[in-house]
This record gives structure tokens, C-alpha cells and sequence, in this order.
């Protein structure tokens, strides 16, 4: 049988909700980029990336992004996979203890997660990095079902857009005590069912060219992340 994470995969890597992100992820495929003229695109949405499945019993992370980037996940089919962007992420998630190595260049470089899932507010590459609203609304549906299957006690949102997408999950969840918490570099929220939510700047260029983000910045996040979910694993 095919577990209900899996069958949600195969579902987005079909959806043709969004015909504009459509058009634009199979254009950017065929054009491709000078220095990836070699690669064969993946041009699709791209699935959320899971971790091994084997630890049912601990506390997991769930980590939202914006969307795949044009030449990163849309060439090779894997979040955060063959861009800066990732570059950041995946040392990130190395050095907390998250993924079994600090690079994540192709679908068959060797990288596993842990206690982790990366999903995104949308799964297909938008121009210019910019979904529509109508675009974040189609695919919000999937970010409710990765929730559901994956049940993560914690959850980090990178960039203002994932947290936002996470504070409407929660409201229409009914998961708010208060009014949604503002988007802020370490922002953090306890829901209603006791999980957690913490907020990161993306690291986008244009945020880690710029010095807005920093590695130890990034670090904190994790470590933060680590901490709740230590806290989610004591036996009461
Ligand atoms: S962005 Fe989401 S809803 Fe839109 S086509 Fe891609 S997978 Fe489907």
C-alpha cells in the first residue's frame, strides 16, 4: 500500500492547478540555463522531500519554503536542491543533525533527512520568485495535507509568505489562542494543540548577500527547533 505521504507526492508532481506556473516551469526546462544546458530539467512540481521513514516515535520538523527555484528544485526535482538557497539549508540542517550531509546537489547525491520534511507554499517555480495569491490559495490544500500526514510538533516557516501560509493553516485549523503573531527573524508561536512555530528569514541571496541573514542567525533557528522538539519527545 502506498503510505498517504507518498500518495500525496505523486498527486503534486501531477497538478496542473496553476496553468501560468505550469507554462512557466516546462519553458524554463526547455530553455534551461547556460551552465545546466547538460542536465535533463525536472520542469514539474516538485514533491515534498521526507525524511527516512523509520522514526514514528520522536518529534518532527516541518519546514516550509516559498517555492522550488527556477533552476535549483525545477532542474533537479528535489526542494532546495542545486541552488544558494539550499546551499545554506542543507549546512544548516547538517550541522543540527537533520540531513546526513551538508550539500544536496542532485536526486542521487546520497542525501537523507532526519526527524525532518521540507514541503513549500507552492511546489511549482514562479517568475521572479513570486507566486500570484490565486497560485498560494491553489496549493494550500497540499501544505494542509502534508500537515495532516507528516503531523510535525514543530514547525519553521521560511520568509514572511510560508508564514503566512502557516498562520492562515492555523486559523483555519482553529490552532490561534490570539491574533496571528507578525513575521519577524525568530518569531515563534505555541498553537492551540501545543505545537510550535518558529519563523526565518529565507536564505535567499538577498538575504544572506546582504548580510540580513548571517550563519549563526540561521543556526539559532535550528537549534531553537531542536530545543522544542526535545521538549516534545520527555515522556510527561
Ligand atoms: S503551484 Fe501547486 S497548485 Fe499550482 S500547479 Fe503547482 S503544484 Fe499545483
Amino acid at each position: 500500500m502506498v503510505e498517504p505521504l507518498e500518495h500525496l507526492n505523486q498527486h503534486i508532481v501531477s497538478c496542473e492547478r496553476c496553468p501560468r506556473l505550469r507554462a512557466w516551469c516546462q519553458d524554463v526546462a526547455r530553455e534551461k540555463k547556460r551552465e545546466f544546458m547538460a542536465d535533463n530539467y525536472w520542469g514539474r512540481p516538485v514533491p515534498n522531500l521526507l525524511p527516512i521513514p523509520t522514526q514514528t516515535h520522536v518529534g518532527k520538523l516541518l519546514i516550509i519554503g516559498l517555492a522550488p527555484a527556477a533552476h535549483g528544485a525545477n532542474r533537479t526535482g528535489r526542494m532546495f536542491t542545486g541552488d544558494r538557497s539550499g546551499e545554506w539549508l542543507y549546512r544548516a540542517l547538517h550541522k543540527a543533525g537533520f540531513a546526513n550531509q551538508p550539500a544536496s546537489r542532485h536526486l542521487d547525491d546520497g542525501l537523507t533527512l532526519s526527524r525532518c520534511a521540507i514541503t513549500a507554499v507552492c511546489h511549482c517555480a514562479p517568475p521572479d520568485n513570486k507566486p500570484g495569491k490565486l497560485e498560494i490559495v491553489n496549493c494550500q490544500e497540499y501544505l494542509t495535507q502534508t500537515i495532516e500526514f507528516f503531523k510535525p510538533q514543530v514547525f519553521l516557516a521560511l520568509g514572511q509568505i510560508a508564514w503566512k501560509s502557516l498562520m492562515d493553516h492555523a486559523k483555519a485549523h482553529e490552532l490561534l489562542s490570539s491574533q496571528p503573531v507578525k513575521f519577524a527573524h525568530g518569531a515563534s508561536i505555541t498553537f492551540n494543540d501545543g505545537r510550535s512555530g518558529l519563523a526565518s528569514y529565507h536564505p535567499s541571496q538577498q538575504n544572506t548577500f546582504t548580510g540580513r541573514l548571517t550563519e549563526p542567525m540561521f543556526d539559532s533557528i535550528f537549534a531553537e527547533a531542536h530545543r522544542l522538539l526535545e521538549i516534545t519527545d520527555r515522556p510527561s
